[in-house]
């Protein structure tokens, strides 16, 4: 039933209407790597270039000001769409990449030193691993690792044993990005709290499907993409605790995150400017705003009823295809996103294979090397949903598929 009205979406995203290899519609599978755009957020953006355009927080002139406008609006709808007390705990980055390293960098100069801990889990991709690795080379703090089961879930007794007076904070994913699994972040975050220990979570493949309420969750940070939510490239956010932000120091020097700048003593700007050096992406943040308001209409909810529906679907009808293997938990803790393994055919050939049929996946390791070698695999296939796609669209997943198997 809640299929239709996201369904009939389509036509707001021009893409979807490619022809690739001669095969139409194009079948677009990899919305866990990017998510295509509606022409809401790309008129928007066009719109401010063409009539709006000025640097922000700097001019006293019309567009200046109706720039600034703009921008801080978007931090405003940011902030609703998070559900965070103020819009000092919104801070515009790249993406969650940046995010994460902002608060690896920032926390671990602030409060980490050598032999401290942070936990973060088997599941991990590698931007939630390497930036604390950067900060061990830095500091000499120790990662420690959260084990999974062998169908992708987290080890929550495990989890549990590894804190200790070293620990400084933990950093998980909301959702994996290669098997799909939704992690208990709401216990995640209790445990660590009654340990005082604060909460990174990973929020780039659970922002675009389920309704995310910092409050509610009561982690301390949350790292997500725009791209990934239908915004632009480029944009993204990091949502922190005001008490937490206040107490770390800057990540980059350079204007706008300064109050006063002399030789001898430069002091820093208040929330959320002091962690943003530099001339913003205001044009992407109006198109992340855009992107949310478009999310909001639909509604999140009947997004995220759609999207289950399609993995479900999607994870029997693969189930039926002769040596298939899916990676990850059963349907109810599975998100948006599948990856499996069909007889020994190599996830490359298959990605390749099924590109040539229109049907667009990702294949390898998904920036999540340690979890590939947890399963003692080297990659997989994953076909990974968003909002526009169709039951057609995983039959044609499941046929093409087929007809791979049959050509070895
Ligand atoms: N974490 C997870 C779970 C992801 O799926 C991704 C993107 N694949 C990232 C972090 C990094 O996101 P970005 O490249 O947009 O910074």
């Amino acid at each position: 039933m809640q299929t239709m009205p996201i369904i009939q979406k389509r036509d707001d995203f021009p893409i979807l209407q490619k022809v690739i290899y001669g095969k139409y519609p194009l079948v677009y599978l990899d919305n866990a790597a990017t998510t295509q755009k509606p022409r809401q957020v790309v008129e928007a953006m066009t719109e401010e270039y063409y009539n709006v355009n000025a640097n922000v927080h700097r001019g006293v002139h019309f567009l200046s000001q109706k720039a600034t406008e703009l921008h801080e609006a978007s931090r405003e709808t940011v902030r609703r769409f998070l559900n965070a007390r103020s819009t000092s705990e919104i801070i515009f980055t790249r993406g969650t990449t940046e995010s994460i390293n902002l608060v690896a960098s920032c926390f671990g100069q602030a409060f980490m030193k050598a032999g401290d801990e942070v936990i973060v889990s088997e599941m991990e991709h590698h931007s939630n691993i390497v930036s604390w690795q950067l900060m061990q080379e830095r500091l000499g703090i120790r990662l420690r690792v959260v084990p999974i089961t062998d169908d992708g879930r987290l080890v929550m007794d495990e989890y549990v044993k590894l804190f200790n007076e070293r620990t400084r904070i933990v950093s998980i994913t909301h959702v994996s990005n290669v098997l799909g699994t939704v992690n208990p972040v709401k216990d995640i975050v209790r445990i660590a709290h009654e340990h005082n220990v604060p909460v990174l979570i990973d929020g780039a493949q659970s922002s675009p499907h389920m309704k995310v309420d910092v409050q509610e969750l009561g982690c301390d940070f949350y790292a997500f993409s725009g791209h990934k939510i239908y915004g632009p490239t480029g944009i993204g956010v990091l949502y922190g605790k005001e008490e937490w932000l206040d107490r770390i120091p800057p990540y980059m020097g350079g204007g706008e995150m300064i109050k006063n700048v002399s030789f001898e003593r430069t002091t820093f700007n208040a929330l959320p400017y002091k962690f943003e050096a530099g001339t913003p992406d205001y044009v992407a943040t109006t198109g992340l705003a855009k992107a949310l308001d478009y999310v909001n209409a639909i509604g999140l909810d009947a997004i995220e009823a759609h999207e289950r529906d399609l993995t479900a679907y999607a994870m029997q009808r693969l189930m039926e295809v002769d040596g298939m293997h899916i990676y990850g938990p059963g349907i109810e803790e599975h998100d948006a996103v599948i990856s499996f393994q069909v007889g020994n055919i190599h996830h490359l050939d298959m990605g390749t294979l099924l590109d040539r049929l229109g049907i667009a996946v990702r294949t390898g390791h998904h920036c999540a090397e340690p979890l590939m070698r947890r399963l003692g695999i080297e990659g997989t296939c994953r076909a990974s949903f968003a909002l526009y796609n169709t039951r057609e669209e995983v039959d044609a997943l499941v046929e093409g598929i087929r007809r791979v198997s049959q050509m070895f």
